[in-house]
């Protein structure tokens, strides 16, 4: 309601005045505001910069082959052993290496859609079939159309939680009823995890068909470092790890990835910034009239006023130097994607928005 919102908009201001001291990589200066790859534009925590840094002094060295410390870190971190860890140059390598081991050429993936884009170029280059399966009414997990009809030719099932575009969370016990029932191996990406409710990581230990993947670029502000991990059974870990690249990451990225692990509770306030800054600018976006998917994630799904479509309000705020996505999905053609930064971005996103509106009338 009104009410609760105007409440929750009030601690806001007050979260927003604790928050300032919050240091930002986004100059305002900037040739563009960039809200358009669910980037975290603020700064790394001291100790995480400090171990960058100090990574640089063996660059003459090959990095640690297998990327050993840094699963174990993460194997410590999750609660798992090394060997239900691989690490990757950003979950994208992850992904990659999924396809070319679990897929031939003619081969059929499942995907709940809409979904992460770059899975249609990954099934492409492998020259499989992606068979999109739309998510439920309000974004629930189809359970019963997983398991029956055409996904059952699939090799694999792959999911984002939370998803992207969508920014929608399903609960970890809809998960559970798919991976228990399920004879396919069911690959979560949990990118957005750490800005939503939960996560699918208790169940990795008790189901074999069960792998997660994770990333440092989104929630620890780490995307052009490229720090990945896939979670799961030591068979399936394994044949990704056999069909890995050697040296696939490097030292700036093991010691950053190590370092991150160290410190995740350094970016309680980062995360709690994004988390209230996504409430502000989907209540200011409602009020103008736009439709705002409720989100778990570093960005918002919104739908445009009738009468234009989202690639219109790209241009339009392209020209005012502003960045969104739009998605390549059907039916979400109205839509933009845009990234939560910092205060004085989503300030500057909702003025070239007012903007916009305003010399339309
Ligand atoms: N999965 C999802 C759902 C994503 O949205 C993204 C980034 N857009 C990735 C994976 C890739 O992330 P990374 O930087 O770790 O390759």
């Amino acid at each position: 309601s009104d009410a609760k919102l105007q409440s929750v908009l009030s601690s806001l201001s007050q979260v927003h005045r604790q928050l300032n001291s919050l240091p930002s990589n986004a100059a305002a200066d900037d040739e563009c505001i960039k809200l358009n790859t669910n980037e975290n534009p603020f700064a790394l925590p001291a100790p995480v910069l400090e171990s960058a840094v100090a990574a640089l002094e063996r660059q003459y060295l090959y990095p640690e082959d297998d990327n050993v410390s840094l699963r174990d870190a993460a194997a410590a971190s999750y609660n798992l052993s090394r060997d239900q860890v691989i690490a990757g140059n950003g979950s994208s390598e992850l992904l990659s290496l999924i396809y070319k081991a679990f897929l031939d050429p003619g081969d059929t993936l499942a995907m709940l859609s809409p979904g992460f884009a770059y899975n249609h170029k990954l099934a492409l280059l492998q020259g499989a079939r992606l068979l999109e399966i739309r998510w439920g009414e309000t974004c629930l997990l189809p359970i019963r159309k997983l398991l029956f009809g055409p996904a059952k030719e699939a090799k694999f099932i792959l999911l984002a939680n939370p998803n992207n575009p969508t920014g929608t969370f399903v609960p970890i016990a809809d998960i559970e009823s798919l991976v228990a029932q399920s004879d396919r191996l069911i690959v979560v990406d949990e990118a957005y995890v750490d800005f939503a409710p939960d996560s699918a990581l208790r169940l990795v230990d008790r189901y074999p068909n069960l792998l997660l993947l994770r990333t440092f670029s989104k929630s620890y502000a780490a995307a052009g470092i490229r720090i990945g991990f896939g979670l799961g059974h030591p068979e399936v870990i394994g044949r990704l790890r056999n069909i890995q690249n050697m040296f696939n990451m490097n030292v700036i990225g093991h010691a950053v990835g190590v370092s991150i692990l160290a410190h995740q509770t350094a970016y309680a306030e980062n995360h709690r910034h994004i988390q209230y800054e996504r409430v502000r600018v989907n209540f200011a976006l409602s009020q103008l009239g736009f439709s705002v998917t409720p989100s778990h994630t570093n960005f918002l799904l919104v739908r445009v006023p009738a009468g234009r479509d989202g690639a219109w309000w790209q241009t339009c705020l392209k020209r005012k130097k502003i960045l969104v996505a739009v998605l390549p999905d059907e039916g979400l053609e109205d839509c933009i994607r845009v990234s939560i930064g910092t205060k004085p971005q989503m300030d500057a996103f909702l003025a070239a928005v007012e903007d916009i509106l305003g010399s339309e009338t």
